[in-house]
């Protein structure tokens, strides 16, 4: 069943054009990896899903469960089931990462959550991403070494269970047991068979223990291929360079 449809999709950052016309379709419960040089546009791509206000649509549409959204504001994407991670994620001092997620969860499922059953369900999230309970009554990621805010981000992503998650390098800059540690929570949250993936990712050992569908290739704003996760080997074999030219051939 198909969960996203993007058409045509122009974006503007500070009105200069950042995406050139993308086409992605994704059904529930597929993975799929975006990856690309810096600067192709992945987080813009990214953030245009999530709607923040600072990338413009300037063309083409986003249908999330056969619904045109490509209008719609960050909180009823959220509240429909799109997740974001952020490359860089945010520290909020007097809020505290369990009751950020709590608090996230209510609004998503539209009901208060009785205490003891919400700390029951994070402790086993906590579980499987090798966290310390204690992280819970923390302030939201401050203090939090890399690995522990892209832990506390895939935390959010297993109690929320979007129907769309989008990771945006969440494997950058962590050592292998973290890299390994977050990729276990990724496997955890695929075994929701609903919940549809989109990693953009530079690394590939994140993929490693995941299992991908399609893969898509984004140079200069537009993706110049899609292929299956073999591509992924390609990539590490040969670099981007190859797709330079694909790139330059689309204009
Ligand atoms: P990637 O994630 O693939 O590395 P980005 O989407 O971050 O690429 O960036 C794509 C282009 O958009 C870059 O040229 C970058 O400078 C520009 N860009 C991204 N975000 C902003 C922003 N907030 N303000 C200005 N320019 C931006
Ligand atoms: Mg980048
Ligand atoms: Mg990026």
């Amino acid at each position: 069943e198909q969960l996203l449809n993007v058409n045509g999709l122009k974006v503007n950052v500070e009105d200069r054009e950042i995406l050139h016309g993308i086409d992605l379709q994704m059904n529930a419960g597929e993975t799929h990896v975006l990856m690309g040089p810096n600067g192709a546009g992945k987080s813009t791509l990214g953030y245009a899903l999530m709607g923040n206000p600072k990338f413009e649509i300037t063309e083409g549409s986003i249908f999330f469960k056969n619904k045109d959204i490509t209008e719609e504001a960050v909180e009823k994407r959220a509240s429909d089931g799109i997740f974001l991670s952020f490359q860089n994620p945010l520290e909020v001092p007097g809020i505290s990462l369990g009751s950020f997620i709590r608090s996230a969860l209510e609004r998503r499922r539209g009901e208060k959550l009785r205490l003891w059953d919400f700390r029951k369900e994070m402790k086993k999230a906590m579980e499987v991403l090798q966290m310390d309970e204690t992280y819970a009554d923390r302030d939201l990621n401050i203090g939090f070494s890399g690995g522990e805010k892209k832990k506390a981000e895939i935390l959010q992503m297993l109690m929320l269970r979007p129907a769309l998650a989008i990771l945006d390098e969440t494997d950058s800059g962590l050592d292998v047991d973290a890299v390994r540690t977050v990729s276990r929570g990724v496997e955890e949250y695929q075994k929701n068979e609903k919940g549809a993936l989109l990693i953009i990712t530079h690394s590939t050992r994140i993929l490693e223990a995941l299992k991908v569908d399609y893969t898509h290739i984004l140079v200069d704003g537009r993706i110049v291929e899609t292929g299956d996760a073999g591509l992924v080997e390609r990539i590490n074999a040969e670099g981007f360079e190859q797709f330079y030219e694909q790139a330059v051939r689309m204009y």
